[in-house]
Protein backbone atom coordinates (compact mmCIF):
# COMPACT_ATOMS: atom_id res chain seq x y z
CA UNK A 1 0.00 0.00 0.00
CA UNK A 2 1.86 3.43 -0.98
CA UNK A 3 2.27 5.71 1.62
CA UNK A 4 -0.75 8.31 1.63
CA UNK A 5 0.74 11.33 3.77
CA UNK A 6 1.83 14.49 2.64
CA UNK A 7 5.34 13.83 2.57
CA UNK A 8 7.05 17.00 1.66
CA UNK A 9 5.10 18.70 4.80
CA UNK A 10 6.02 15.58 6.88
CA UNK A 11 9.96 15.44 5.52
CA UNK A 12 10.09 19.44 6.79
CA UNK A 13 8.42 19.16 10.14
CA UNK A 14 11.10 16.32 10.75
CA UNK A 15 13.90 18.55 10.25
CA UNK A 16 13.63 19.60 13.99
CA UNK A 17 13.02 16.05 15.04
CA UNK A 18 15.33 13.67 16.58
CA UNK A 19 16.79 10.53 14.41
CA UNK A 20 15.00 8.76 17.02
CA UNK A 21 11.71 10.14 16.40
CA UNK A 22 12.05 10.25 12.91
CA UNK A 23 12.63 6.09 13.46
CA UNK A 24 9.18 5.72 15.90
CA UNK A 25 7.22 7.40 13.18
CA UNK A 26 8.57 4.92 10.45
CA UNK A 27 8.56 1.89 12.18
CA UNK A 28 4.63 2.46 13.30
CA UNK A 29 3.94 3.97 9.94
CA UNK A 30 5.70 0.87 8.01
CA UNK A 31 5.47 -2.18 10.61
CA UNK A 32 7.64 -4.89 8.56
CA UNK A 33 7.70 -3.47 5.32
CA UNK A 34 10.96 -1.05 6.02
CA UNK A 35 14.35 -2.28 6.37
CA UNK A 36 17.40 -0.82 6.64
CA UNK A 37 20.81 -0.35 4.76
CA UNK A 38 24.31 0.04 6.56
CA UNK A 39 27.97 -0.56 5.49
CA UNK A 40 28.92 -1.37 9.03
CA UNK A 41 31.64 1.26 9.28
CA UNK A 42 32.53 3.00 12.56
CA UNK A 43 30.10 5.87 11.68
CA UNK A 44 27.66 3.75 10.51
CA UNK A 45 27.33 2.31 14.50
CA UNK A 46 24.97 5.10 15.62
CA UNK A 47 21.64 4.35 13.62
CA UNK A 48 22.49 0.95 13.42
CA UNK A 49 21.92 1.03 17.61
CA UNK A 50 19.13 3.57 17.58
CA UNK A 51 17.16 1.76 15.06
CA UNK A 52 17.93 -1.98 16.64
CA UNK A 53 16.96 -1.08 19.96
CA UNK A 54 13.42 0.26 18.67
CA UNK A 55 13.17 -2.58 16.17
CA UNK A 56 15.06 -5.51 17.05
CA UNK A 57 14.16 -7.83 13.59
CA UNK A 58 14.56 -4.95 11.96
CA UNK A 59 16.15 -5.97 8.66
CA UNK A 60 19.46 -4.92 8.00
CA UNK A 61 21.25 -5.36 4.38
CA UNK A 62 24.63 -5.73 3.35
CA UNK A 63 25.77 -5.22 0.10
CA UNK A 64 28.45 -7.70 -0.06
CA UNK A 65 30.29 -6.86 -2.90
CA UNK A 66 33.63 -9.02 -2.67
CA UNK A 67 35.81 -6.84 -2.56
CA UNK A 68 35.43 -6.17 0.83
CA UNK A 69 38.53 -5.04 3.20
CA UNK A 70 38.65 -8.13 5.60
CA UNK A 71 38.36 -6.33 8.57
CA UNK A 72 34.88 -4.94 7.37
CA UNK A 73 33.77 -8.68 7.15
CA UNK A 74 35.18 -8.98 10.80
CA UNK A 75 33.40 -6.42 12.20
CA UNK A 76 30.39 -7.33 10.32
CA UNK A 77 30.25 -10.53 12.10
CA UNK A 78 31.39 -9.32 15.23
CA UNK A 79 28.70 -7.14 15.54
CA UNK A 80 25.87 -8.72 14.11
CA UNK A 81 26.83 -11.08 16.55
CA UNK A 82 26.84 -9.30 19.75
CA UNK A 83 23.76 -7.11 18.88
CA UNK A 84 21.76 -9.70 17.76
CA UNK A 85 21.36 -8.62 14.25
CA UNK A 86 19.17 -9.44 11.56
CA UNK A 87 21.35 -8.78 8.36
CA UNK A 88 21.04 -9.86 5.05
CA UNK A 89 23.51 -10.02 2.43
CA UNK A 90 22.40 -8.57 -0.96
CA UNK A 91 25.01 -10.22 -3.89
CA UNK A 92 25.32 -8.95 -7.51
CA UNK A 93 22.39 -11.17 -9.83
CA UNK A 94 24.09 -14.47 -11.13
CA UNK A 95 23.66 -13.18 -14.53
CA UNK A 96 26.84 -10.94 -14.17
CA UNK A 97 29.19 -13.68 -12.60
CA UNK A 98 30.91 -14.56 -15.87
CA UNK A 99 31.51 -11.08 -16.58
CA UNK A 100 32.43 -10.57 -13.10
CA UNK A 101 35.21 -13.38 -13.02
CA UNK A 102 36.46 -12.30 -16.08
CA UNK A 103 36.95 -8.79 -15.18
CA UNK A 104 37.48 -9.10 -11.45
CA UNK A 105 40.53 -7.43 -10.82
CA UNK A 106 40.10 -4.27 -13.06
CA UNK A 107 36.48 -3.69 -12.56
CA UNK A 108 36.38 -1.32 -10.10
CA UNK A 109 39.37 0.55 -11.26
CA UNK A 110 38.14 0.56 -15.38
CA UNK A 111 34.53 1.19 -15.11
CA UNK A 112 33.89 1.94 -10.83
CA UNK A 113 30.01 3.00 -12.25
CA UNK A 114 29.30 -0.64 -13.45
CA UNK A 115 30.95 -2.28 -11.21
CA UNK A 116 29.10 0.02 -8.38
CA UNK A 117 25.92 -0.63 -10.68
CA UNK A 118 26.48 -4.51 -10.36
CA UNK A 119 27.31 -4.78 -6.97
CA UNK A 120 25.30 -2.54 -5.21
CA UNK A 121 22.57 -0.36 -6.59
CA UNK A 122 20.96 -4.08 -8.75
CA UNK A 123 20.72 -5.60 -5.45
CA UNK A 124 19.90 -3.09 -3.26
CA UNK A 125 16.91 -2.09 -5.92
CA UNK A 126 15.41 -5.95 -5.77
CA UNK A 127 15.88 -6.06 -1.88
CA UNK A 128 14.27 -2.95 -1.33
CA UNK A 129 11.72 -3.54 -4.60
CA UNK A 130 8.90 -5.52 -2.18
CA UNK A 131 9.51 -2.50 0.67
CA UNK A 132 7.58 0.20 1.42
CA UNK A 133 10.52 1.72 3.09
CA UNK A 134 14.08 2.19 3.18
CA UNK A 135 16.16 3.53 6.15
CA UNK A 136 19.55 5.22 5.07
CA UNK A 137 22.35 6.51 6.88
CA UNK A 138 23.51 9.32 4.85
CA UNK A 139 24.25 12.70 6.42
CA UNK A 140 24.20 16.11 4.66
CA UNK A 141 27.78 17.19 5.39
CA UNK A 142 29.18 13.91 3.69
CA UNK A 143 28.66 14.60 0.11
CA UNK A 144 27.05 17.58 -1.91
CA UNK A 145 25.05 15.24 -3.60
CA UNK A 146 23.76 14.31 0.31
CA UNK A 147 23.30 18.07 0.82
CA UNK A 148 20.41 18.08 -1.44
CA UNK A 149 18.60 15.38 0.25
CA UNK A 150 15.19 15.25 2.07
CA UNK A 151 14.49 13.36 5.24
CA UNK A 152 11.78 11.64 3.70
CA UNK A 153 11.84 11.30 0.23
CA UNK A 154 9.51 9.15 -2.25
CA UNK A 155 11.48 7.28 -5.31
CA UNK A 156 8.47 7.05 -8.07
CA UNK A 157 7.76 3.28 -7.35
CA UNK A 158 6.31 4.78 -4.41
CA UNK A 159 8.70 3.41 -2.18
CA UNK A 160 9.63 5.86 0.91
CA UNK A 161 13.26 6.66 1.62
CA UNK A 162 13.87 7.77 5.08
CA UNK A 163 17.28 9.18 6.77
CA UNK A 164 17.15 10.21 9.99
CA UNK A 165 20.79 11.13 10.30
CA UNK A 166 20.26 13.79 7.86
CA UNK A 167 20.76 16.51 9.81
CA UNK A 168 23.57 15.18 12.41
CA UNK A 169 27.45 16.05 12.23
CA UNK A 170 30.63 14.33 12.36
CA UNK A 171 30.41 15.57 15.70
CA UNK A 172 26.76 14.71 16.69
CA UNK A 173 27.90 10.89 14.98
CA UNK A 174 31.57 10.75 17.46
CA UNK A 175 29.28 12.04 20.28
CA UNK A 176 26.90 9.09 19.89
CA UNK A 177 29.61 6.62 19.52
CA UNK A 178 31.32 7.73 22.72
CA UNK A 179 28.16 8.11 24.45
CA UNK A 180 27.10 4.34 24.31
CA UNK A 181 30.84 3.36 24.14
CA UNK A 182 29.93 1.96 20.41
CA UNK A 183 32.69 -0.78 18.45
CA UNK A 184 35.13 1.14 16.08
CA UNK A 185 35.35 -0.74 12.50
CA UNK A 186 39.46 -1.69 13.29
CA UNK A 187 40.36 0.61 9.81
CA UNK A 188 39.55 4.25 11.16
CA UNK A 189 42.12 4.16 13.93
CA UNK A 190 44.53 3.34 10.56
CA UNK A 191 42.98 6.42 9.01
CA UNK A 192 40.15 4.93 6.89
CA UNK A 193 37.44 7.62 7.88
CA UNK A 194 34.79 6.58 5.70
CA UNK A 195 35.05 2.92 4.31
CA UNK A 196 33.90 1.07 1.64
CA UNK A 197 35.26 -1.41 -0.96
CA UNK A 198 39.06 -2.17 -0.97
CA UNK A 199 40.18 -1.72 -4.28
CA UNK A 200 38.20 2.26 -4.40
CA UNK A 201 39.54 3.09 -0.49
CA UNK A 202 42.47 4.51 0.71
CA UNK A 203 43.00 6.10 4.35
CA UNK A 204 42.93 9.65 4.60
CA UNK A 205 45.14 12.85 6.22
CA UNK A 206 44.12 14.71 9.13
CA UNK A 207 43.18 17.70 6.56
CA UNK A 208 41.31 15.58 4.34
CA UNK A 209 37.36 15.57 4.40
CA UNK A 210 36.17 12.17 5.45
CA UNK A 211 35.14 10.87 1.87
CA UNK A 212 38.20 12.25 -0.04
CA UNK A 213 39.98 8.28 0.37
CA UNK A 214 36.61 6.95 -1.35
CA UNK A 215 37.43 6.80 -5.26
CA UNK A 216 39.89 9.19 -4.33
CA UNK A 217 41.64 11.02 -7.70
CA UNK A 218 39.01 9.21 -10.11
CA UNK A 219 36.03 11.82 -10.11
CA UNK A 220 33.64 9.90 -8.61
CA UNK A 221 32.16 10.11 -5.05
CA UNK A 222 28.93 8.31 -4.66
CA UNK A 223 28.39 4.98 -5.61
CA UNK A 224 24.85 5.18 -7.48
CA UNK A 225 22.68 4.17 -4.15
CA UNK A 226 21.52 7.84 -3.62
CA UNK A 227 21.96 8.99 -7.21
CA UNK A 228 20.06 9.21 -10.13
CA UNK A 229 21.48 5.93 -10.85
CA UNK A 230 19.60 4.14 -8.41
CA UNK A 231 16.51 4.89 -10.96
CA UNK A 232 18.36 2.86 -13.90
CA UNK A 233 17.15 -0.44 -14.58
CA UNK A 234 20.20 -1.27 -16.69
CA UNK A 235 23.39 -0.37 -17.94
CA UNK A 236 24.89 -0.90 -21.07
CA UNK A 237 28.16 -2.68 -21.00
CA UNK A 238 30.75 -1.69 -23.63
S1 LIG B 1 33.08 0.67 -4.49
FE1 LIG B 1 34.61 -0.01 -6.04
S2 LIG B 1 34.79 -2.25 -5.80
FE2 LIG B 1 32.94 -1.57 -4.67
S3 LIG B 1 31.30 -1.91 -6.09
FE3 LIG B 1 31.95 0.24 -6.35
S4 LIG B 1 33.56 0.24 -7.95
FE4 LIG B 1 33.20 -1.89 -7.30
Amino acid sequence: MPFNGDIQQLAEEFESRTPQEILQWAFAEFGDDIAMSSSFQTQSMPLLHMATRLKPDLRIFFLDTGYHFWESLIFLVRVASDWQLNVVDLNRDSRWDVFVRQNLRNLPLDDPNLCCYIHKVQPMQKAVAGLRAWITGIRRDQTDVRAQAKILEVQEDGLVKVNPLLNWTKADVAAYIEAHNLPSHPLTAKGYRSIGCAPCTVAVGAGDSDRAGRWAGRGKTECGLHTEMFKQKEYAVS
